[in-house]
């Protein structure tokens, strides 16, 4: 049966594949496909690793206290029985035989399938047999990642596209972590479908900066999709079709090619210089997750990277954050990719909805923290631990050796935090001196993306040499809204006349003070403001590498004075959103 989900349209285009529904707990299981000559491999992998389990829950059983429940032994028998039941170990191999999957990804995709026939049963008990299935797989996969070819998981994966004859696939899923998504990163789907979500959360800034179709707020998509249904995700309007019709597929393959010659027309663009058709040189950056989206933002035809969201780093390491050394060659690695251009490394900015995942007491707070996006995160976490932070300072100052290095400080607000932020710049500098490492004395720019920030600009340009508006943060702090809850998404709104007037301020302030001034946050690769931030005065836009095309044609058509002679009056509107498509599109 076709039917339609509605969501937030967060990253565009159209991907048309098969749904893999994944559990939110499980979405950190690997997904790759595995080449036709592994599959054998791959089945006897399986079969070890639930042999051992069932050798396990043997031992368990014949070792039960004498005074032991009886239920506790028939709870084994029925882990047992599950283990064995060929509606999980049976189909589990089907998925690696017929589709390739990993044996992780084939079971994990068979206990989806299976729990949702649990949940379907009338019978109380029956479904409470739900808990028992996921125990059990959480044992084979726990037994899969450490048996004897566990290290197999860290090999290549083999791309969705290069699999010829796979049917391509989509994700969909209740919800995904910023961090999660990066296993997701190159990897096998083509788009994803999450049910919770606005259209700043984490997760839908990394589907755009993967440059994949994907709808996030979908609300009970995840519930009403179905395991290899298929399904259509239209990143334009927000929709998600499932099982389409004919006509309606083939309407939406002729956009997907459309939209296909649409990027390669643009790409053209590449080497073309952002200049406006009265003169004005715009200068147009990337923003990168991890120093393997820099040679994409070189290749984008960026002039350098405007945000560097060093958090990534931090992200998926079982509490084990990276040291100083280990963060370096990181940014080494992103500063040498870049081939001169300049690096804007902003400090990690963790918290809100970018926990460190299974990270002990600041993972504990971030989960009792009422509002997280008003807690402990970015620059108040790291001044909350100084030896780390210090340690971060220190191994960007030694990547400035290698490259044009600009560091970045996020959600700055109070200037106490400016002075001790400068401490321990100062610090790091003469600890690394001590120890006779070279670095160069990097600029040191504040993001403003708190309201407090954006109104007391004047005494903050006195502390740095430039500032980089976080409109992502600057409306949803202005506006009062979480920019990853759906159920306010629709007052997200960056035409509001409040986060206009902020932003039209900082711009204005930064260049009268003769600062550099550059917007990094969604507003600057989304074509709708082009013409309005120029009009504004803006004249550096930072984004994700795939945005970079579009926003230079915007420029290249666009003339600097007449967007400043129409900013002007939109300002003074009572509905700016209104007055802007009316005067800046004429
Ligand atoms: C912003 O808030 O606009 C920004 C660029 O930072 P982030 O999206 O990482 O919070
Ligand atoms: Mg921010």
């Amino acid at each position: 049966m076709s039917f339609q989900v509605i969501g937030l349209p967060v990253s565009r285009g159209v991907a048309i594949g098969r749904a893999v529904l994944v559990a939110s707990s499980r979405v950190d299981v690997a997904h790759y496909f595995i080449d036709e000559s592994r599959v054998e491999a791959e089945i006897a992998r399986l079969r070890q690793a639930r042999d051992a389990v069932a050798g396990e829950l043997s031992l368990l059983k014949r070792d039960l206290p004498a005074e032991a429940p009886a239920e506790l032994s028939a709870l084994l028998d029925v882990h047992l029985m599950l283990l064995h039941d060929d509606a999980l170990t049976g189909a589990t191999k089907q998925w690696i035989v017929e589709r390739h999957y990993n044996a992780e990804w084939a079971l994990s995709a068979q206990l989806e399938v299976l729990a949702r026939q649990f949940d379907e049963m009338e019978d109380e008990y029956l479904r409470e047999r739900k808990a028992d299935l996921e125990q059990v797989v959480e044992r084979v996969l726990h037994a899969l990642a450490h048996g004897p070819e566990a290290g197999f998981a860290a090999a290549p994966a083999v791309q969705a596209r290069d699999f010829a004859g796979e049917d391509p696939l989509v994700l969909v899923a209740a919800d995904i972590a910023p961090a999660d998504m990066l296993h997701f990163k190159g990897g096998v789907f083509t788009g994803f479908v999450t049910d919770v979500g606005g259209r700043t959360s984490h997760t839908a800034i990394v589907a755009r900066s993967m440059d994949i179709p994907a709808v996030v707020g979908a609300r009970e998509a995840s519930r009403i999709i179905r395991q290899d249904d298929w399904v259509i995700i239209d990143g334009d309007n927000g929709l998600v079709i499932v099982n389409p019709s004919p006509i309606v597929l083939e309407e939406y393959r002729f956009r997907q090619r459309q939209g296909e010659l649409e990027r390669e027309r643009l790409s053209r663009l590449r080497h073309t210089p952002a200049v406006t058709l009265d003169g004005e040189r715009i200068e147009l950056l990337a923003n990168i997750e991890l120093p393997a989206d820099a040679p994409a933002a070189l290749a984008s035809g960026a002039v350098g990277v405007g945000l560097f969201r060093s958090e990534f780093l931090f992200m998926n390491r079982d509490g084990e954050l990276p040291g100083e050394d280990e963060q370096f060659e990181a940014y080494r690695a992103a500063v040498e990719a870049m081939n001169g251009l300049p690096v804007t490394i902003r400090t990690v900015d963790i918290g809100a909805d970018k926990p460190l995942e299974r990270m002990s007491v600041n993972e504990l707070r971030h989960e009792h923290a009422l509002n997280p996006a008003l807690g402990l995160r970015a620059i108040r976490w790291s001044l909350s631990e100084p030896g780390m932070f210090r340690q971060q300072l220190r191994a960007i100052l030694r990547a400035s050796a290698y490259g044009k290095v600009r560091l970045l400080i996020p959600m700055v607000a109070h200037l106490s935090e400016v002075k001790l932020t400068l401490d321990a710049l100062a610090r790091a500098k003469q600890q690394l001196q001590d120890a006779g490492r070279p670095y160069v004395d990097v600029e040191i720019g504040a993001m403003i993306e708190v309201p407090a920030a954006a109104l007391m600009l004047p005494v903050l340009l006195r502390y740095f040499d430039f500032v980089s508006i976080g409109t992502n943060d600057l409306i949803q702090y202005t506006l009062a809204i979480d920019r990853a809850d759906e159920a306010v998404a629709h007052l997200y709104d960056p035409w509001h006349p409040a986060v206009l007037t902020l932003i039209a301020g900082t711009i204005r302030q930064a260049r009268e003070a003769g600062k550099h001034v550059s917007v990094c946050g969604e507003m600057a690769g989304d074509p709708a403001f082009t013409e309005l931030l120029l009009g504004m005065g803006l004249r550096s836009f930072s984004m994700h590498p795939a945005q970079i095309s579009a926003i230079k044609q915007r420029v290249l058509r666009a003339d600097a004075r007449r967007c400043a002679a129409r900013t002007l009056a939109l300002l003074s509107a009572d509905e700016p959103r209104e007055e802007g498509a009316r005067r800046l599109a004429s």
